[in-house]
């Protein structure tokens, strides 16, 4: 039996830790102390945990995305290749490319603020989420040996936020109206971003100024994608991916 964990910590009003697992029951305990510990850091005001068994069959992915390191003079020059990159894949102009991109980095809510979730953009440019203050927000993914995939990524210089967003990311590009996704952080000192596109996440060193505080994703999909089916498949369809893939 499968259960998603859902962890989320809140202080002054404010979000100030999350994390999301899929667990086999017998884990359960051990893998909810963990995330209750890592909240503990943040001094929560609220902790709020979601404990629910998985009741659809998880889709199980091989392998994740292909990981490949790019290290930049500047974040001009990381902005210049996720455009090209994205461009191949969207053909999207881009100027506009640019433009959305740096929403990104201003704060893509309509209020300038972060967006809890990620921006939805066409093949015209056009930003097509349904709750602009919101966006979506991409779940009920995981590793299934996460330990492992950890051990591994720690191998090689890498987190448990990498981790995280390769989840996040391999399950996206799952979908076929989806054909690449930008990223940075919302964390002011955290400046590594990454653009995906279908088989390959790129990770991009530094992809924003350190100090901003302003983050976010974009999800680049086809003109006729149905926008429901989409949501539907990010929030809640269940993946588990076996493996990493590294460069
Ligand atoms: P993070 O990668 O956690 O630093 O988040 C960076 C930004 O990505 C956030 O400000 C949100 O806009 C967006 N985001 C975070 N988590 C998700 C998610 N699960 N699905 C979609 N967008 C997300």
């Amino acid at each position: 039996m499968l259960y998603s964990i859902k962890i989320r910590a809140s202080k002054d009003g404010n979000h100030v830790s999350g994390s999301e697992r899929i667990v086999k029951k017998e884990y359960l305990k051990k893998v909810l102390n963990e995330l209750v510990d890592k909240t503990y850091i943040k001094d929560p005001e609220l902790i709020n945990i979601k404990i629910e068994e998985i009741k659809i069959k998880p889709l199980i992915v091989k392998k994740t995305l292909e990981i490949k390191e790019h290290q930049f003079k500047n974040v001009e020059e990381s902005k210049r290749f996720a455009v090209d990159i994205i461009h191949t894949a969207t053909r999207i102009k881009k100027d506009k490319i640019y433009e959305l991109i740096n929403t990104v980095h201003l704060g893509s809510s309509p209020d300038g603020s972060n967006m809890r979730g990620a921006m939805i953009v066409n093949e015209l440019g056009e930003r097509i989420e349904l709750d602009k203050f919101r966006g979506v927000r991409t779940t009920t993914v995981d590793f299934i040996d996460r330990d492992r995939i950890l051990k591994r990524l720690k191998d090689i210089g890498l987190t448990n936020r990498t981790a995280d967003a390769l989840c996040i990311s391999t399950k996206n590009m799952l979908y076929k109206d989806m054909t690449a996704e930008y990223c940075i952080s919302d964390e002011a000192d955290y400046t590594v971003g990454y653009v995906s596109v279908k088989g390959e996440y790129h990770r991009l060193n530094p992809a924003k100024e350190y100090g901003n505080p302003k983050g976010g994703r974009i999800y680049f999909v086809r003109n006729n994608i149905d926008i429901y089916d989409f949501y539907k498949f990010l929030q809640e369809t269940p993946v588990l991916i076996e493996d990493v893939v590294v460069d």
